[in-house]
């Protein structure tokens, strides 16, 4: 049986897991959120007090498991939803995901998963390195303002005290971060194509991904 993927990467805050959410619920696919699976790396390490800034420090990833159950992450059983959107662990997860060993184990549970299920999967180096031949691939931007403004939104609802200038720091932060590391920085693929969600409603750019994807798949049968 051949398996569909769908790659989504762009900037923190620019949609990308809201869209990949509906969009996989409207086809019936699996959702994979990359980003929570390097946020519960860093809760682990930050709980486990090991040295986060040494890449060979975590080799209990061999050990650890990451299931996605309806969208939603679970680290050895336990729900990351919450946790995942601890101050300290997005003060800290860009520094563990720049860790060649982090990435490569976490790519290679990312493409396992991708093998054997029908996917959209979003996050910084999909359509460049863990599914280089997904059937489509998304580059998702929007300006700053806007996507500290959504995360502002999001993290309220989940009782959140962080302000909208923190979030305007942290996410300048990270893509700086983020885009600027050696090894598979964010970047848009040559092959993806970029999507500006700053004055389209999420909802829309579902929709237009949608039918996008559903063009491609008629176009290959
Ligand atoms: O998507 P989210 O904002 O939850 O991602 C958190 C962090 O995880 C990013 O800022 C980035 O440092 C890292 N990340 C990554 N590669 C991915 C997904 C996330 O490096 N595929």
């Amino acid at each position: 049986m051949t398996y569909h993927s769908i790659a989504i990467d762009g900037p923190a805050g620019a949609g990308k897991s809201t869209v990949a959410k509906q969009l996989a619920k409207k086809l019936n696919y699996t959702y994979i959120d990359t980003g929570a699976m390097y946020r519960a790396t860093t809760y682990k390490a930050l709980s486990l007090g090991i040295d986060i800034a040494n890449p060979y420090a975590f080799d209990f990833l061999d050990t650890t498991e990451f299931v996605f159950k309806n969208g939603e992450l679970f680290m050895d059983n336990v729900n990351m939803t919450i946790l995942n959107r601890l101050k300290e662990v997005a003060d800290n997860v860009s520094l563990v995901a720049s860790h060649i060993p982090v990435r490569n184990k976490l790519v290679q549970l990312q493409q396992l998963i991708a093998e054997n299920n029908n996917i959209v999967m979003d996050g910084r180096d999909i359509g460049t390195v863990v599914l280089k031949n997904a059937d489509l691939k998304i580059f998702m931007v929007a300006s700053v303002e806007v996507r500290a403004k959504r995360r502002y939104e999001e993290l309220q609802k989940i009782g959140s005290k962080q302000t909208l200038q923190e979030l305007i720091e942290d996410i300048q932060r990270r893509d700086d971060f983020d885009s600027s590391r050696d090894y598979n920085p964010l970047k848009q693929a040559e092959d993806a194509e970029m999507i500006d969600t700053s004055d389209i409603s999420i909802d829309e750019v579902t929709d237009l991904l949608y039918e996008k994807f559903i063009v491609k798949l008629k176009g290959e049968i």
